[in-house]
């Protein structure tokens, strides 16, 4: 089968899943974006596209393929590019590996936010010897938002963790050990009622600006936000302004509106802001190279691949 491979990545990377893939589908006709072209006769022939972000336009001219494969589990940017063609399933990448690697950033955010750890950090600075007051996890209410895979996954350790978890998906769901809700209508006394908060909504036009003033107004007095998921679900100047006003108390941010975050943005030097740069859930290449090519086995006999994104939910 003639697979289209294209990922905007550094060279080593692209090199590095170049080398996965194809060994991972050995027998397959694989065609490089970059060493082919998007506009060769190979590039367009092709039956299924691998993909990590291309750049709007690169498969607009593939009339035959069959599955469009995301390296990467967030789809908001590529259901962006308008020139997709119509009609391909849309593959995206669910790895249990990743899904644990996020519940471990979670539970590291929300208990460095229970156990007073920034703020300790801050202390050290100064060398100030100074004892805060301790909770026990179960006095510590922890809303996770989206209980997909990752956010189900994260919510699940939390929750075995001890902490009073709750969580909020768009349909209703079921977690052990998680107080779940649905539905716009459930969110504000649900925002009002913890004091972490972490989301893992995917970026929709539904969630898009999610954390705006009147939303970050509805969270509880000096409340924490983690956000794992996209920065845009943030508006940085909303957010900005309820932490210096003291609204809210920190907030851990692994994804921004523009990433890199620029050298001179604020959030790098603000006291209450902890930054890490979108390496919440790292796509681990040795297992989802195996999980890439099962699905292309699924194309192969004209089975459906695993785990389609739903183009109306754009998730
Ligand atoms: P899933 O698609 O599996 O889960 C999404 C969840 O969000 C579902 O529970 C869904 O509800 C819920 N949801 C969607 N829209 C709404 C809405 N409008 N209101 C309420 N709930 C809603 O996603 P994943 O768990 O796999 O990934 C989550 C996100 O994490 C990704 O989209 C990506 O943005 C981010 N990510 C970040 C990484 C990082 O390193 N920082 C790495 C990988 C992913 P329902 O269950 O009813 O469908």
């Amino acid at each position: 089968m003639r697979i289209a491979f294209d990922a905007r990545l550094d060279g080593a990377e692209r090199a590095d899943w170049w080398r996965a893939l194809t060994e991972a589908l050995p027998d397959d006709d694989w065609v490089d974006a970059l060493v082919e072209g998007t506009s060769s006769a190979r590039w367009r022939d092709a039956e299924v596209a691998v993909v990590a972000n291309p750049q709007p336009g690169r498969l607009a001219g593939c009339g035959r393929l069959r599955l469009i494969q995301s390296l990467w589990a967030g789809v908001d940017r590529l259901l962006g590019d308008t020139t997709l063609p119509a009609g391909v399933p849309l593959a995206r990448m669910v790895d249990p590996v990743m899904n644990q690697a996020m519940a471990e950033t979670a539970t590291w955010a929300v208990l460095s936010l229970h156990r007073r750890a920034f703020d300790y950090a801050a202390q050290q600075r100064r060398t100030q010897w100074r004892t805060l007051p301790q909770r026990r996890a179960d006095e510590v209410p922890v809303l996770v938002l989206g209980l997909g895979e990752m956010g189900r996954t994260a919510a699940s350790r939390l929750a075995s963790l001890g902490y009073a978890v709750s969580g909020w998906s768009a349909r209703p769901r079921e977690v052990p050990g998680v107080a779940c809700h649905a539905g716009r209508g459930a969110l504000a006394a649900l925002l009002g009622a913890a004091d972490i908060v972490v989301n893992l909504l995917p970026l929709t036009p539904d969630t898009r600006g999610l954390f705006d003033r009147a939303r970050l107004a509805q969270m509880r007095p000096g409340a924490s936000l983690v956000n794992l998921a996209r920065g845009a679900h943030v508006v940085e100047a909303d957010l900005l302004e309820a932490l210096n006003a003291g609204r809210l108390g920190h907030a851990v941010l692994d994804v921004f509106e523009t990433e890199p975050l620029p050298t001179t943005h604020v959030f790098w030097f603000h006291p209450k802001i902890t930054v890490w740069p979108h390496v919440a859930a790292l796509t681990d290449l040795r297992t989802a190279a195996g999980l890439v090519a099962a699905n292309v086995e699924a194309v192969r006999r004209g089975e459906a691949p695993a785990h389609l994104v739903d183009l109306g939910r754009g998730y």
